[in-house]
């Protein structure tokens, strides 16, 4: 039987340590200038440099130097005016030169910290998030594994190596250990994970897709005994490639780290793999240490010594910040607080203002991507954002609605075709033949046969009880099957019962 979340909860102290890796945009890779663009054919975007050939020699991307700058700032890091690069060495096959140029004890930015804002069950609170470091790094390059079933190395028939990855300019953002978030430790570090994205798009440094890797994640999580102030043992979860896997990925660590601790086990330090299909992780290689991979400062490169006036420079051109973002659209658009926590937790607000910037309400436009649309995303256990419908659509979808073309109950309809991929809206409409009733004599029948049938209720409205109309407005529509004008179907009703 295994226990409840819970249970877990009110015996232990979980304590996170995020990681996460966001490949930046630049147009070439950190150490030379192939170029970084994802989807070539493999080895098409390789050169002695990143494939490792004798007598080849890095030399720093500056873009990319600028781009973690703005990071560290946007983070809140202290920038360091004289950082270098090391080699970190381990044997990897996707790795041409076995070490991967990273830095280590001199990272560019230190010292940051992002403040998160979760929705509890005593209102919002906030948790501040404090950022170690902030380094620059190269990704290394991509095996596929043929053959076996599961796209693993185990049971394969052989790999193929695809180097275009390796080289491109990587940042690594590493926390401080993040104690004090008890049972809402997940929903913390998906909250910080999203934060992390928007404030990187923000910065237009990276295309930050989650589900393409250029942003991931490595969980770190040990339990504790509440009370206690001995850190447990932690393991990691790599490459978690979705907010909602870092949220569950964490939950699923929490519980089978307190079975074993229950059972009077050891939990082992090492990293592990999040497996999207049952929600659980499964052991990887166990964790080494730092010593072990034997860095030192890379002899080919100089060292990284940002000028101050360029630093204050990047400082003064930092966007508007994710959370002063929302404080302003929540004010734009006169959103309730509950909303607004239910549009970031459901993570439909970029998707909202694109569907606003087109022309539609934003009251319109959130209903929509709150109400019909992220119920159809549930049902089909996707992000809002995977589905076939997009703002363009919603915002062509509100405007027929307003112009009377649709009623609410059929553009419901419309929004099912949508996503069922029948096209855009209009398409749709011409496709399933939806139509709003307002011939008038159509109307006029299904009136009269509900006045006929609804005597008694008819009687009342005639004797001046208009409350009693709504039943019979709403038997039209449903005679109609909701393609009726509801305020065409009471201005004729009423004028039919003498009311008019
Ligand atoms: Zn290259
Ligand atoms: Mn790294």
């Amino acid at each position: 039987m295994a226990l409840s979340y819970d249970d877990v909860v009110a015996k232990y102290e979980p304590v996170l340590g995020l990681e996460v890796h966001v490949e930046l945009n630049t147009k070439s890779k950190m150490f030379c200038s192939c170029a970084t663009e994802f989807g070539a054919a493999p080895n098409t975007q390789t050169c002695p440099v990143c494939l490792a050939l004798p007598g080849a020699l890095p030399v720093v991307n500056e873009k990319a130097i600028e781009s973690t700058i703005l990071i560290g700032l946007a983070l809140n890091c202290k920038i360091a005016p004289y950082s270098r690069f090391a080699r970190k060495n381990y044997f990897y096959p996707d790795m041409p030169k076995n070490f991967q140029i990273s830095q280590y004890d001199e990272p560019i930015c230190f010292d940051g910290y992002v403040d998160v804002e979760i929705e509890t069950e005593d209102g919002p609170k906030q948790f501040r998030i404090e950022i170690e470091r902030v380094h620059m790094e190269e990704d290394t390059g991509k095996s596929l594994h043929v053959g076996g079933a599961t796209g693993r190395i185990h049971g394969a028939d052989y790999s193929l190596l695809d180097y275009n990855r390796a080289g491109i300019p990587l940042v690594e953002i590493v926390t401080k250990i993040v104690p004090g978030t008890g049972k809402y430790a997940p929903e913390v570090a998906k909250a910080y994970v999203a934060e992390l994205r928007d404030i990187l798009r923000g910065l237009k440094v990276s295309d930050v897709k989650m589900e393409q890797g250029s942003l991931r994640c490595d969980a770190n999580v040990s339990l504790k005994p509440i009370g206690s102030d001995v850190l447990g043992t932690r393991s990691e979860t790599k490459n978690v490639n979705s907010l909602r896997s870092v949220e569950r990925a964490i939950r699923g660590e929490m519980i089978r780290h307190a079975e074993l601790l229950n059972a009077g086990q050891k939990v082992k330090q090492e990293t592990r793999h999040f497996q999207e299909d049952t929600g659980l992780t499964r052991s990887g290689r166990s964790k080494e240490q730092a010593e072990d991979y034997r860095y030192f400062p890379d002899p080919d490169l100089v060292p990284v010594t940002p000028d101050a006036a360029w630093i204050e420079q990047l400082r003064a051109g930092l966007p508007e910040r994710p959370s002063v973002r929302r404080k302003r659209l929540q004010q734009e658009w006169n959103v309730p607080d509950k909303e607004m926590a239910a549009m970031i937790n459901a993570d439909v607000l970029d998707i909202v203002e694109e569907t606003v910037s087109l022309g539609a309400d934003p009251t319109k436009a959130r209903s929509w991507w709150l109400g019909e649309i992220s119920r159809i995303a549930n049902e089909k256990d996707l992000p809002v954002a995977e589905l076939s419908i997009k703002p363009v659509d919603v915002a062509e979808l509100v405007s027929l609605v307003s112009k009377g073309e649709l009623t609410d109950k059929l553009a419901r309809q419309v929004v099912e075709g949508v996503i069922a991929g029948e096209g855009t809206p209009a398409e749709v409409v011409a496709q399933r033949g939806i139509k709003v009733v307002n011939d008038d004599g159509a109307l006029m029948a299904a009136i009269e046969k509900v006045c006929a049938e609804q005597a008694e209720t008819a009687e009342k409205v005639r004797g001046g009880h208009l409350p009693a109309a709504g039943a019979l407005i709403g038997a039209v529509m449903k005679e109609t099957k909701g393609q009726a004008d509801a305020a065409r179907v009471r201005e004729l009703l009423l004028k039919h019962l003498g009311q008019g």
